[in-house]
């Protein structure tokens, strides 16, 4: 049922947790949850009243309706206290918009909550910052490809101080950094010909910006140093 990329999310979820599943879009996630019985309760939260009502349909269909509570609103606002949520997924969305979603939580909204499970399509470096930066521990990453795009999955415990990551564990992830697996490999060769290629035309044009070649060598060294 899941997609691969759906699939690596699910495998970072821990037995016998309070899911909240923001942005949830079809509630594929969380029904396979409960279906499997890796969690005991899950909100499927949605802002969008389409998907929210067509996952309400679904989780009916499957009579997961008491397991599974699909609520319409804003990123983590459908979490209550008394909910006991543990674990809140937001997937499938950018960097920018998971660390917009976080940044808006509600010290309340995230009170009982010990574990996120974030997949950002794109913009990873921004979402491993946000975390280290709220005292969230970085325990497991995946990396996956599937048609034709690289997915990171990165998972963190509320820790008392998180420890601070470098340049390039923000960069490129502290777990895949030692995983190495070729998906890896592959994302981050594939990343160091385009920044040369684009270092090479920076210095070739007409007005050169500096200050952008010297990041883009940076992440060059720092790529370099890890493959
Ligand atoms: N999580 C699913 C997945 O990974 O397959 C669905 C991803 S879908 C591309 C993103 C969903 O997030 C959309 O259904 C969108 O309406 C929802 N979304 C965007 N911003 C949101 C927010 N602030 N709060 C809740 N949901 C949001």
């Amino acid at each position: 049922l899941l997609s691969k990329r759906l699939q690596a999310v699910y495998q970072m979820v821990d037995k016998d947790t309070r899911v909240a599943d923001i942005g949830s879009d079809h509630a594929y996630l969380p029904v396979e949850l409960m279906e499997e019985k890796i969690c005991q309760f899950a909100i499927a939260g949605e802002v969008a009243p389409g998907p929210m009502s067509r996952s309400k349909e679904d989780v009916d269909k499957f009579g997961l309706s008491k397991q599974i509570d699909v609520r319409l609103g804003d990123g983590l606002a459908v979490i209550k206290p008394e909910d006991q949520i543990d674990t809140v997924v937001i997937a499938g969305m950018g960097g920018i918009l998971i660390q917009n979603i976080l940044t808006r939580a509600t010290a309340d909204q995230l009170s009982n909550v010990k574990t996120l499970i974030l997949q950002p399509n794109i913009g990873e470096p921004l979402v491993r910052h946000w975390l280290v930066e709220n005292n969230f521990e970085i325990v497991d990453e995946d990396i996956i490809e599937e048609e034709h795009h690289v997915y990171e999955v990165i998972k963190a415990n509320k820790v008392a101080q998180a420890k601070p990551l470098n340049s390039a564990q923000i960069l490129m992830g502290p777990v895949l950094m030692t995983k190495k697996t070729p998906t890896f490999i592959a994302k981050w060769q594939h990343k160091l010909n385009s920044y040369h290629k684009a270092v090479e035309n920076m210095s070739h044009a007409k007005k050169i910006d500096q200050a952008k070649i010297d990041l883009m060598n940076q992440d060059i060294k720092y790529i370099e140093e890890i493959l």
